[in-house]
């Protein structure tokens, strides 16, 4: 896979700008609803719409939970584009770490800081498109799931 092209990184992060400011309006006004469904619940009486609220706040706080775990990786995904992130924008980190071992084997460490991120490991641009926000390949945030999962 190529590295990205700058006018490429400049699109990404056109696109992880947007769609962080729409996340951001939404977890606002999503955590509006959530409190003004909290403050309805202490007057009404029936027991049955006191479920249905209970089920719906449920809901929306899982919501706000997702969309800000997602806030999270869009501002890391913009940390690798300016060049601050752990490892450069569009490569996978677990590829990166598997080629490097490879390599330890004949080559002889580099005093490079940051070698880590060692860029022959880009993530396909498909994905990135779809997902710009991507932490890793498809391959390794299976495995990454699974790890967690398991956790
Ligand atoms: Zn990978």
């Amino acid at each position: 896979m190529p590295k990205p092209t700058k006018a490429e990184l400049a699109k990404y992060k056109a696109l992880l700008e947007m769609q962080l400011s729409t996340l951001k309006g939404d977890v606002g006004s999503m955590r509006d609803e959530a409190l003004r469904a909290s403050e309805q619940d202490a007057s009404v009486d029936h027991l049955a719409d006191q479920g249905t609220d209970n089920y719906d706040q449920g809901f929306m706080l899982g919501l706000i939970e997702n969309e800000e775990e997602t806030i999270k990786l869009i501002v890391e995904a913009l940390d690798r584009i300016a060049d601050r992130g752990e490892w450069p924008f569009g490569a996978c980190p677990m590829c990166a770490d598997e080629l490097e071992a490879q390599k330890k084997v004949k080559v002889v460490k580099k005093a490079k800081a940051g070698a880590k991120g060692a860029p022959e490991a880009w993530i396909p641009k498909a994905r990135l498109e779809y997902l710009p926000w991507a932490r890793y390949c498809v391959r390794h945030q299976e495995v990454e799931e699974r790890n967690r999962e398991s956790a």
